[in-house]
C-alpha cells in the first residue's frame, strides 16, 4: 500500500496552486515591499491586494490583518502584545485545559510574572462551562484565550456564543486559537477581538500565518525594528508567503460545505468501524468536528501503536506534534480520561483529501495490530 497520510491537523500537504503562487511571487516580485522604486511599489501592492483578500474571506477589516510566521507566533503576539500595552490593568487569565502549547506555555511564562491564570471547568462533552466563564469574569480579567477546536480530540467550542458574554466586561479581550478550524467548520468573527491562522493546516506553506486583530483593539508589537506591512510586526514583508498564504486562504474556503460532508462521511464510517474493535475505544465526542478521530486501545502504548501502523505505512499523531510531554495527553486528563487512556491514545486526522480506501486500510491495520500484540 501506498503511504496512508492521517496526520493532516499536523500539518497538510501544500496546494500544488499555492506553491505556484508563491514561486511566480518569489521569481518576479522579489523586490522589497518597502522600497519606493517601481519594483518595491508593485511588490507592495501585491501585499496589499493578498491583505484585502484575506480580509474580505475573513469578513474584517483590511487594517485588521497581520501576517506573521505562524500559529505561534500570532498567539505569542495576541497574548503578548496585550499584556505589554496595559500592564496596568487586571492580571487574572482565563483559558481552558485544551490550549495548544503555544497558548500553555505563554500562560505558563506569564504566571511567573504574576499573573493569575484560571482554567475554565468544562462540561462532559469538553465544552466551556458558560456559567463558571460567567461566574470567573470580571474587570480584573485582562484576557479570555480558547481554541476554537482542540488539536487532539476535535473538540468545538462556541466561541461566538462566548464572545457575546465577554462583550459586557470591557476591560477584557477574547482571542481565540483558530488553527484546527478554519478552513474545516465555518468561522464568524463577529464576537471575537483577536483570532489565529496558520497557512500550514490549510494546504498552506510553512512559515506564515494571520493574527486578525480587531480595530478597536491595541497591542504592542513583539518583533520590534523597521517598518514592515503592519506596525505590530516588523522585518522585510515575505511577500511570496503572504501572497500563497492569501491564496491557500481563499481555497481552503471554497466549497467548504462538501469538503466538510466529504470528511464527515468518512468519519462516521470509520467511527462505526471502530465501535467493534475490542480493547479500543474513542476519545473524541459529539462535539468533535469529524477531522479528528481521537482513540485508545488498552494495554497498546501510543508510540508502539504509532509505530505499528507506520510499519503499514499509515501515518498518525501520538498527542499533538508539538506538546512537550510525550508521556500523556493533559487535554484527555482534562476530559476526565484516566491513565490507561490518556498514555494510550493517538490521533487520526482526515481530510477531503482521504479516500475510503485508506480508511478501509487503517480498520484492517488497525484490527490486525491489535489481534497480533
Ligand atoms: N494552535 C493549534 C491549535 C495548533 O494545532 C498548532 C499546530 N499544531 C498551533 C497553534 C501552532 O501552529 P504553527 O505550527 O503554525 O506555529
Amino acid at each position: 500500500m501506498k503511504d496512508v497520510y492521517l496526520d493532516y491537523s499536523a500539518t497538510t500537504p501544500c496546494n500544488s496552486e499555492v506553491l505556484d503562487t508563491y514561486i511566480k511571487v518569489v521569481n518576479k516580485y522579489y523586490a522589497n515591499p518597502n522600497s519606493l522604486h517601481k519594483l518595491g511599489v508593485e511588490a507592495k501592492e501585491l501585499i496589499l491586494s493578498a491583505t484585502k483578500q484575506v480580509a474580505n474571506l475573513l469578513a474584517v477589516k483590511e487594517s485588521e490583518i497581520i501576517f506573521t510566521s505562524g500559529a505561534t507566533e500570532s498567539n505569542n503576539l495576541a497574548i503578548y502584545g496585550l499584556i505589554n500595552k496595559y500592564p496596568n490593568r487586571g492580571k487574572h487569565i482565563l483559558t481552558t485545559h485544551l490550549e495548544h502549547s503555544s497558548i500553555n506555555e505563554s500562560l505558563k511564562y506569564l504566571e511567573k510574572r504574576g499573573y493569575i491564570i484560571d482554567y475554565l471547568k468544562l462540561d462532559k462533552f469538553g465544552k466551556v462551562d458558560i456559567n463558571d466563564l460567567k461566574s470567573k469574569l470580571n474587570n480584573d480579567v485582562i484576557l479570555v484565550t480558547i481554541a476554537h477546536v482542540n488539536s487532539e480530540t476535535g473538540i468545538v467550542q462556541d466561541v461566538n456564543e462566548i464572545g457575546k458574554i465577554i462583550k459586557d466586561y470591557k476591560q477584557t479581550t477574547f482571542h481565540v486559537d483558530g488553527t484546527q478550524a478554519i478552513g474545516k467548520i465555518k468561522v464568524k468573527l463577529d464576537n471575537i477581538d483577536m483570532y489565529t491562522i496558520s497557512s500550514h493546516k490549510i494546504y498552506g506553506i510553512k512559515g506564515v500565518g494571520i493574527l486578525v486583530k480587531k480595530e478597536n483593539i491595541d497591542i504592542d508589537p513583539i518583533i520590534h525594528g523597521g517598518k514592515s506591512q503592519t506596525i505590530f510586526r516588523s522585518g522585510t514583508p515575505a511577500s511570496g508567503l503572504i501572497v500563497a498564504m492569501s491564496k491557500a486562504l481563499r481555497l481552503a474556503l471554497f466549497d467548504i460545505d462538501n469538503k466538510y460532508n466529504h470528511v464527515k462521511e468518512l468519519s462516521d464510517y470509520l467511527k462505526e468501524n471502530l465501535k467493534n474493535i475490542n480493547n479500543l475505544v474513542i476519545n473524541s465526542n459529539q462535539n468533535s468536528i469529524p477531522h479528528i478521530v481521537n482513540i485508545s486501545v488498552f494495554g497498546i502504548k501510543s508510540e508502539t501503536l504509532q509505530h505499528s501502523l507506520e510499519l503499514k505505512n499509515i501515518y498518525v499523531s501520538t498527542k499533538t506534534a508539538c506538546s512537550k510531554d510525550s508521556q500523556k495527553s493533559e487535554a484527555l486528563e482534562a476530559l476526565g480520561f484516566d491513565d490507561n487512556i490518556s498514555k494510550h491514545s493517538i490521533r487520526i486526522s482526515i481530510s477531503y483529501l482521504t479516500t475510503k480506501e485508506e480508511i478501509d486500510y487503517l480498520i484492517e491495520s488497525l484490527k490486525d495490530i491489535i489481534n497480533n500484540i
